[in-house]
């Protein structure tokens, strides 16, 4: 038996599926997952010292490549002082600071510690500064696991959504209206039925949890446009293209100014801060201001927050974003290429430094789209790569990311690579 297997048969014993969050555990794709002993620059390294080109990158955070010498040296210094203090420190301000400094559509931010709690307390804010029930998700966007998000679409176009997950009362879903991905017509029906009870739309503005769908033309300005007549509040949740797909995420690519916006992944560089901000005036309703309750006992905690600000100061170099845009999109359409050579259905797509990969002939544009791709190949595809030594996202309905540390050599390699599977799968 394989060390990783061995070890997956070891964690299953004391861990639900051997795994601490479930996408690791391979279901969708079957086989053993890998335990990561170490990772560095574009490379991880598994429990039995093999080397893997790696295009999860912690699932968005590695945005530098792994281990990053400086971000590394940031955590050990800001440990050497303390761990957690339960009290203020100058580098949540500093955090903060940066945060609103990028990000025009921020006046203040409250630190977090992951992406969930992030979308969680945006929507309670949300509900708190309104004094509306109800929300608009659409189908395919992923806000963490609490409880009013965790829903899929009713049977009717407009029928509130059933939960997606055991344990979830129907009566906590009942508020959220889940819509497609892309269809402002829908919206826009959503919002003449029920407009005045609408606390808010929460979107992702490039979803990159049913694979990456880019927004059709006019969508992101539409949902502006829908909030902005009802007087509901725009989240964009951009836990995962905030400092992914440019320097402003999102919101700077488009121009579309969200309420309220919620980040994680990248701004805490492999660790958990997770942050949710927008103008004083709706902020200043989150206690001790307001009314809205949020606290953590790890917000804002002095090591992490030292890996955020790290982080964030090496992104902003100069020409930083048209590198990596580049490097991804060289990699998207290489794979591209060389499947379409080998007579497979296949398509891929990519912003900044995120892509997708579609076993389809075109790219998809909704959830249905996404969901009709060919899952059977996808897995044969990933096994293949994952055996030649590169690590993909081990499901179909992921984005992938690429580093600032995937060079051309890397991203070459992974194309020989990929030639070869193609021509097997
Ligand atoms: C990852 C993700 C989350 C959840 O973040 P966690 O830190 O895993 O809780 C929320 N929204 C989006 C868009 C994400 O990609």
């Amino acid at each position: 038996m394989s060390r990783n297997a061995q070890l997956f048969e070891r964690a299953s014993r004391s861990i639900p599926g051997g795994v601490n969050s479930p996408v690791r555990a391979f279901r969708s794709v079957g086989g053993t997952p890998r335990f990561i002993k170490r990772a560095q620059g574009p490379y991880v390294w598994d429990a039995e010292d093999k080397q893997y080109i790696d295009y999860v990158g912690s699932w968005g955070p590695a945005i530098l490549g792994h281990s990053h010498p400086e971000v590394v040296r940031a955590v050990q210094e800001a440990a050497v002082n303390g761990l957690s203090f339960g009290a203020p420190t100058e580098a949540e301000i500093e955090l903060a600071e940066v945060l609103i400094a990028r990000l025009p559509s921020l006046e203040q931010v409250r630190l977090v510690s992951s992406g969930t709690e992030a979308t969680m307390t945006a929507i309670r804010l949300a509900r708190g500064a309104t004094g509306r029930n109800k929300i608009v998700k659409f189908e395919g966007c992923y806000h963490g696991h609490s409880d009013s998000l965790l829903v899929k679409a009713g049977s009717g176009l407009l029928t509130f959504g059933n939960p997606s997950s055991a344990g979830v009362p129907p009566e906590f879903v009942s508020h959220t209206l889940t819509l497609e991905y892309n269809n402002l017509d829908a919206v826009r029906e959503a919002f003449a039925q029920h407009g005045a009870d609408i606390a808010c739309i929460i979107v992702e503005p490039i979803a990159g949890n049913m694979n990456l769908i880019k927004p059709a033309a006019g969508f992101l300005e539409g949902l502006r446009e829908v909030c902005t007549q009802h007087g509901a509040l725009l989240i964009f949740d951009e836990v995962m293209t905030g400092f992914r797909v440019g320097p402003q995420g999102v919101q700077g690519l488009s121009g579309v100014k969200p309420d309220l916006t919620t980040l994680a992944k990248v701004i805490g560089g492999g660790m958990p801060v997770g942050a949710f901000g927008g103008s004083a005036e709706i902020m200043k309703h989150i206690a001790p201001l307001g009314g809205v309750y949020q606290a953590g006992t790890l917000s804002g905690n002095p090591v992490a927050v030292a890996a955020g600000l790290a982080t964030l100061r090496l992104i902003a170099a100069p020409g930083f974003y048209d590198k990596l845009a580049a490097q991804t999109a060289k990699l998207a359409q290489g794979l591209q290429e060389r499947a379409r050579a080998a007579g497979l259905p296949f398509s891929a797509d990519s912003v900044g430094g995120m892509f997708g990969l579609y076993f389809s002939d075109k790219v998809p544009a909704t959830f249905a789209e996404v969901s009709a791709c060919d899952t059977a190949r996808f897995n044969r595809f990933f096994h293949a790569m994952l055996d030649h030594g590169v690590h993909f996202a081990p499901s179909a309905f992921e984005a992938g990311f690429v580093s600032a540390t995937h060079d051309d050599a890397v991203i070459q390699a992974t194309l020989d690579i990929a030639e070869k599977v193609f021509a097997t799968i």
